[in-house]
């Protein structure tokens, strides 16, 4: 075998080596991968969580708040114009009274369930016994008369969709139809009540319904984006400042 020959020779066991091992590599990263499968999957799922929770937002963004940071983002402050979604937020806002807005969200299911979806017509066909079971249920607020007030809130509810076509048109109506756009800089600079809240709480109230006064209604507005408290810094400011 002349020089070149075996210079060739070397250079294709070589290659054939290379490729061998190259070949053995994937192999073995592809059936590391397979079997610590569920490890990989944790991994970049406690990563992606890791990179989604550092952003910065009012709200949601203790360890464990991820659900609340979820809501933070795609509810919060997100102008609603459904009329049961309108309502289920009334009712939620309502059970929030003297507790954390979390923990009623907590119990949204819950709300779902036992009150029909929040089909208002539904609710407001509630008999005494049901509202009674209802006082059992650790699905919602536990509390007579919150849980007798949503009954009470669907029927005044009805009545104001009679009149002006839809719930949707009498609420906005007291913001001019278009979301208030605040451009707060810290949480200390939002308000609790306004005069849009104090107007709508007390026509709300006149109009015969229960655990609507003016610092629940304003977290209603926020809530249903008729008004944008997100803060400048918040990464979703801008998105809804439009
Ligand atoms: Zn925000």
């Amino acid at each position: 075998m002349d020089l070149k020959n075996e210079y060739l020779h070397q250079e294709k066991r070589f290659l054939q080596r290379w490729m061998k091992q190259s070949i053995d590599a994937c192999s073995r990263l592809y059936i590391f991968l397979k079997i610590h499968d569920a490890w990989v999957y944790h991994a970049t799922y406690v990563l992606n969580i890791r990179v989604y929770m550092s952003r910065f937002r009012c709200f949601g963004n203790k360890p464990g708040q991820e659900f609340y940071a979820h809501y933070h983002d795609f509810e919060w402050g997100v102008p609603v114009h459904n009329d049961t979604r309108l309502f289920e937020m009334l009712i939620l806002e309502g059970a929030q009274a003297g507790l954390s807005w979390e923990t009623v969200l907590k119990k949204r299911v819950g709300y779902r369930r036992a009150f029909h979806n929040f089909d208002v017509r539904k609710v407001s066909e509630m008999r005494d016994a049901a509202l009674e079971k209802l006082r059992q249920d650790k699905g919602i607020i536990r509390n007579r008369l919150k849980i007798y007030a949503a009954r009470k809130n669907a029927s005044v509810f009805l009545e104001i969709q009679q009149l002006f076509g839809s719930f949707d048109t009498y609420v906005w109506s007291f913001v001019g139809g278009n979301p208030i756009v605040n451009a707060w800089e810290t949480s200390q600079d939002v308000p609790v009540t306004t005069k849009e809240s104090d107007a709508l709480s007390k026509d709300l109230q006149k109009r015969g319904m229960k655990f609507v006064g003016s610092t629940i209604i304003y977290a209603y507005m926020q809530a249903v984006g008729m008004v944008n408290d997100h803060l400048t810094k918040c990464h979703c400011y801008a998105n809804l400042a439009v």
